[in-house]
């Protein structure tokens, strides 16, 4: 594609209403499955997991939860899962 088409196709962008807005995203970016997504975050939270309110390394697993493997401290036996403290932790989704 020529850079004129792509700016004019990028100024077309602009006027998109929400819902095609949406559609173009996901067909910009296909992996917006959330289970995956989640799947993908608890995988890198197993890497190196800590507790998210003392930091402490001395976990249990404690059931689940909205598809999301539970876990409780050993040190403060708060419990918490891979998104606790970070931006999705109100995500709800329902398991498959
Ligand atoms: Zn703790």
């Amino acid at each position: 594609m020529i850079a004129e088409e792509f700016k004019e196709l990028l100024s077309s962008l602009r006027g998109l209403g929400h819902h095609q807005r949406n559609l173009a995203k996901a067909t910009l970016n296909p992996q917006t499955d959330l289970p995956e997504t989640l799947g993908v975050i608890e995988a890198r939270f197993e890497l190196n997991p800590a507790c998210p309110h003392c930091a402490g390394i001395r976990l249990s697993r404690y059931g689940s939860a909205s598809g999301l493997q539970r876990y409780s401290c050993k040190s403060c036996r708060k419990t918490f899962n891979a998104l606790t403290g970070t931006p999705l932790a109100r995500l709800r989704h329902k398991p498959k």
